[in-house]
């Protein structure tokens, strides 16, 4: 039986999780150099005058030092990695990044890339007493047209701010994740982020137009071009998606934005077996066509893990897997018509057992946290 979804409306993380995290001792993840073994290489060692060289660059306040406001850029979203930098710098701009950087290069300091924070593999903090690059600040749009759909922006504008500024001119942003209201632009461009849209827009080799980066030696890149049809020469922007600060820190992107959808629902589904689930998306390519923007899976111990530590409740019973199906297209009716066929005759055949639907908002927002 299809029904409306009523659930309490969860919140993941709205703001920068870092600046929002008190702890206390009691509940300190392990250091994650004796958690994990790993011996310092020889780097070198942060004194009072290289902070006072970096206060020259970038100004009292955006040289933090202070122990217990360092303490949750040391920390991981999931809190299992423990860093012990002594030192976060938020730069501004992209010559204060290339400064830093090439300061850094020549003193042999060793420095640790962070957006969001909300990585979920450790790469987000040090491990030892690396500076931490925070892109917090570097969070202004440069240019929309709303005509190619090319957004220019800095590397630590917010995912979910970014969407709901390119909905102003009837765009979206090509990806969507449970971190939106956290992860940067940047940290998604250096961890080549997938998340819920992939299967529409594709990943981000393709949505990435181009880039501003800053190598290790402060030497600025600017593959900054925002023609989707570029076919000429050598595409360097490539390198940087997905390789997480070690060729150098993103400043800048440029992102191609998808004309927004005016009817979109999405489902979520309990299933009995995994071939059921492989059935069930062969058949969501073939009848939903071109209106078909989501399909995910999880399994029972997903979920009761994601329910149980979210505290939410799962609209629906016990299943062995669940699936998540999203529509998006511009006819509401003809697109409703397609997915309610599709979805009665997967109920017929039994590869859906029971499920909910909805094309509200809110509802969906709390659905997409299940996957
Ligand atoms: C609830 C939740 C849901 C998630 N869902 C998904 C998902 O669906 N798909 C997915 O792929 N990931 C997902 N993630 C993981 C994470 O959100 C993504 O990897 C995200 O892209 C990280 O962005 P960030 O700004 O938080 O980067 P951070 O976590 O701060 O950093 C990630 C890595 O990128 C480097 N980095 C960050 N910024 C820069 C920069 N400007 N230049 C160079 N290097 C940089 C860091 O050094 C680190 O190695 C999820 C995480 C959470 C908490």
């Amino acid at each position: 039986m299809f029904r409306p979804l009523s659930l309490l409306i969860i919140n993941i993380s709205k703001h920068n999780v870092a600046s929002q995290i008190k702890y206390s001792t009691a509940i300190l993840p392990r250091l994650s150099s004796e958690k994990y073994n790993i011996k310092r290489k020889s780097f070198g060692t942060i004194n009072e005058s290289d902070i006072n060289h970096f206060r020259s660059i970038l100004s009292e306040n955006r040289v933090i030092t202070d122990e217990s406001d360092v303490l949750p850029y040391n920390i991981d979203w999931i809190k299992n990695c423990r860093g012990q930098s002594k030192v976060v710098l938020k730069p501004k701009t992209t010559d204060e990044v290339s400064e830093v950087l090439s300061y850094c290069n020549s003193k042999k300091l060793a420095v640790c890339p962070q957006g969001g924070n909300t990585g979920l593999v450790g790469g987000s903090v040090p491990v030892f007493d690396e500076i931490v690059l925070n892109f917090s600040l570097m969070n202004k749009v440069i240019s929309l047209d709303d005509i190619s759909g090319a957004l220019v922006c800095e590397a630590g504008c917010v995912l979910e701010n970014l969407d709901n500024y390119v909905r102003q001119h009837n765009l979206i942003m090509p990806l969507d994740l449970g971190a939106k209201g956290s992860c940067h632009i940047g940290g998604n461009v250096s961890t080549n982020a997938g998340g819920l849209r992939l299967l529409r827009y594709g990943n981000l080799h393709g949505s990435i137009l181009g880039l501003e980066a800053v190598k290790a030696d402060g030497t600025v890149i600017d593959c900054l071009r925002t023609l989707k049809k570029d076919n000429t020469g050598y595409h360097l922007k490539h390198l940087f998606i997905g390789s997480e600060g070690t060729l150098g820190v993103v400043t800048k992107v440029a992102v191609h934005c998808p004309a927004v959808s005016k009817a979109v629902s999405l489902g979520y589904f309990g299933v009995n077996t995994f071939e059921d689930v492989l059935q069930l998306y062969r058949n969501a390519k073939i009848s939903l066509g071109e209106i078909l923007s989501a399909f995910e899976m999880a399994d029972n111990r997903a979920i009761c893990s994601t329910v149980k530590n979210l505290k939410l409740t799962n609209p629906l019973e016990d299943y062995p897997f669940y699936v998540l199906i999203e529509t998006s297209g511009c006819d509401e009716e003809h697109d409703s018509e397609k997915l309610n066929r599709f979805l009665s005759k997967e109920m017929e055949s039994g590869h859906i057992i029971d499920g909910t639907v909805t094309s509200e908002p809110a509802k969906m927002r709390v659905m997409a946290t299940f996957t």
